[in-house]
């Protein structure tokens, strides 16, 4: 190969990572801000009942009425309910890890629109959409936000806010730096967090009028112990309901 023809073969591939190209479920083009192909996107499963109502852990088999999982029915979350979009999902997860550590900011956006589906989806947020609660990202700190340069949350919340008219209102601020939670048990996980959030200008502003509610969202429900953390913090401030909405269930 000369010279030349690597050089644009470096470039293309340098153009590839600026501009999403491809779709992430099979590797075909894609147009414009899509992460996904349109038969990839539809294939993808929502969340199916019957899920637990509030960790949207899905459940085989046959239940009627709503439940919760034998996991939820020890814990008191702050949190009203948690709804993840899709369940856990390859594709799904591919994408999350490529925005958070490949910091390919660009598909937030597929992930937002993903996540809508929770709304379109579950009777029980119609409020939030009639009342137009706030989407509120969960918080990165400032030296994690440093290195990708943006919160993967509050990319997905601007997405997300688009496909369903809901405002943005960065209520939360990471305070402390938590180490990486993934390796912890849910117990460590909780004491790790303890004092890591704090109230923003306009978060304190926006729990001060004490609202009707509010919307955490975060990329993956996993233990929930951040999402939590995040809802104790906004209702002990004056928010009157919180509920989470992820993209996915991990
Ligand atoms: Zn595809
Ligand atoms: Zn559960």
């Amino acid at each position: 190969m000369d010279h030349e023809a690597e050089g644009r073969g470096l470039w293309s591939k340098v153009l590839d990572l600026v501009y999403p190209s491809v779709c992430h479920g099979c590797g075909d083009g894609v147009a414009g801000n899509r992460s996904l192909c349109g038969a990839c996107h539809d294939e993808l499963p929502s969340l199916r009942e019957p899920f637990c109502r509030s960790c949207g852990e899905e459940f085989e088999g046959r239940i009627d009425g709503s439940f919760e999982c034998p996991n939820c029915r020890d814990l008191d979350f702050s949190f009203a309910f948690a709804r993840p979009a899709l369940p856990n999902h390859p594709v799904v997860l591919e994408m999350i890890h490529e925005l958070k550590y490949g910091r390919r900011i660009e598909i937030a956006a597929e992930l937002g629109r993903l996540a809508g589906r929770a709304f379109a989806d579950d009777p029980r947020l119609a409020v939030a959409l009639s009342e137009q609660w706030p989407l509120v990202p969960v918080p990165l700190h400032r030296r994690r936000r440093l290195w990708r340069y943006f919160n993967q949350a509050e990319e997905i919340s601007r997405s997300l806010g688009a496909a369903t008219g809901l405002p943005l209102c960065r209520a939360l601020l990471r305070t402390r730096s938590t180490s990486s939670q993934t390796r912890l048990s849910r117990a460590q996980r909780l004491k790790n967090l303890k004092g890591a959030f704090s109230l923003s200008k306009s978060g304190a502003a926006f729990a001060a009028a004490k609202p009707a509610g509010a919307v955490v969202v975060d990329d993956v429900f996993t233990t929930g112990a951040t999402t939590d953390e995040c809802a104790r913090l906004l209702r002990r401030s004056g928010v009157q309901k919180v509920v989470v909405v992820t993209v996915m269930r991990g």
